[in-house]
């Protein structure tokens, strides 16, 4: 198959021999430690697209028509046109360049340009205009839909350090809570899910910010493998009548006021971030990269929170399951595999808040929250086995 698309190109080359390509219109492939890198410098040069970065976050964006691409430097995944693309390496600097992986950078010229005949010679990448888009091979595409195995677990306690969350009757702190919930999680998963990796954002009492929490998430996806991330909270309210539970997913379109305010208490965390226009950094980039998740993500999570709000609703029985609810949470934007956020009861609330501080009710949300991400994953293998 791909000695045929050369003999193919080289067949266009002579065909078309047009002065302006030249049959030599290519790319350089360069290696970084062993990796193969396309410069982003070098395919606006070629192609002519548009690209801003934010040198803080050490994001980017590359623009050509109506096509768009997000990357972030460490990351080994990029979206492209609102789907994710994964290689074994990430995104990373050279000289101040930035540099491309050269199998996402293929990918991007070939979704960018369709009418490319695309091949590889030796150290270059080159191209010929085929004036008609590129039909992608069955295998490719399958590819581009394919499923990567669930290879990680990333569990989030929220909030830490200088930053208590919200506080409960008697002075609990929502941080307390988050922790020891989520070291019971990691507990049980590593007992119960062999080969798939279990990570703590924070493991003790500190304070991450919202972008580090989904870049540490973010920077284990790698070609072929999925994560799961699961960011976990308790909720307060003013009135001390209101508990039980729920789970969220990703969505700019909230299922209710509650669920709105709920993200909104939730977001307050960056007036404690260090950088002074961390409103901005939220409301701008990561909005806009928010919106560009892919709905398979999202359809993803909320198949995800409906198994967690499952899973908690069996081992939690004293507390009434609130259901799987949709809000815009700045911790779930910009995490590029199924995540959800679990509040897991009203700290609020004498009773419950009571419960929460118990090493029992503790131990029991956390399985639900177990049984829930367990459940997930043997429905996600089943429809990667239907899909294959
Ligand atoms: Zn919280």
């Amino acid at each position: 198959m791909i000695a045929k698309r050369i003999l193919n190109i080289s067949l266009l080359a002579c065909l078309l021999s047009s002065p302006s390509s030249g049959g030599d219109a290519g790319l350089d492939i360069k290696k970084i430690s062993g990796a193969e890198y396309i410069s982003l410098y070098d395919m606006m040069k070629s192609f002519g697209y548009e690209s801003s970065f934010d040198v803080f976050m050490q994001k980017g964006r590359i623009y050509f028509k109506s096509h768009h691409a997000a990357y972030a430097v460490g990351l080994s995944a990029v979206i492209i046109d609102g789907k994710l693309y994964k290689s074994d390496n990430p995104v990373t600097r050279m000289n101040g360049e930035i540099m491309i992986p050269f199998d996402i950078a293929r990918d991007m010229i070939r979704i960018f340009s369709p009418e490319l005949a695309i091949s590889r010679d030796d150290s270059r990448l080159v191209y010929a205009d085929t004036g008609a888009p590129e039909k992608l091979e069955p295998q490719e595409e399958k590819r581009y839909t394919g499923k990567d195995r669930i290879a990680f677990v990333v569990i989030d306690a929220g909030h830490g350090g200088k930053d208590p969350g919200a506080i409960g009757k008697g002075g609990s702190r929502e941080k307390d809570v988050t922790l020891s919930v989520s070291r019971n999680i990691e507990g049980i998963l590593k007992e119960k899910l062999g080969g798939i990796k279990i990570h703590l954002v924070r493991r003790d009492d500190r304070f991450v910010n919202l972008s580090d929490r989904t870049g540490f998430a973010n920077r284990r996806l790698k070609k072929g493998v999925n994560g799961l991330f699961i960011s976990v909270h308790v909720n307060a309210s003013i009135s001390p009548k209101i508990s039980g539970y729920e789970t969220y997913f990703l969505s700019q379109n909230p299922t209710n006021d509650e669920a709105r305010s709920t993200a909104a208490l939730e977001n307050d965390v960056i007036v404690f971030e260090e950088r002074r226009d961390s409103g901005k950094k939220y409301n701008d980039v990561d909005y806009i990269e928010a919106r560009m998740i892919t709905t398979q993500i999202q359809k993803e999570s909320s198949l995800l929170a409906g198994s967690v709000q499952k899973g908690i609703s069996k081992s939690v029985r004293k507390y009434k399951s609130r259901g799987v609810k949709k809000a815009d949470f700045y911790v779930l934007r910009g995490v590029l595999m199924p995540a959800v956020l679990v509040e897991a009861g009203y700290i609020t609330n004498l009773k419950e808040g009571r419960s929460l501080k118990s090493r029992e009710h503790q131990a029991a949300v956390a399985e639900g929250i177990c049984a829930g991400i367990m459940d997930f994953i043997k429905k996600y293998n089943r429809m990667i086995k239907t899909k294959k």
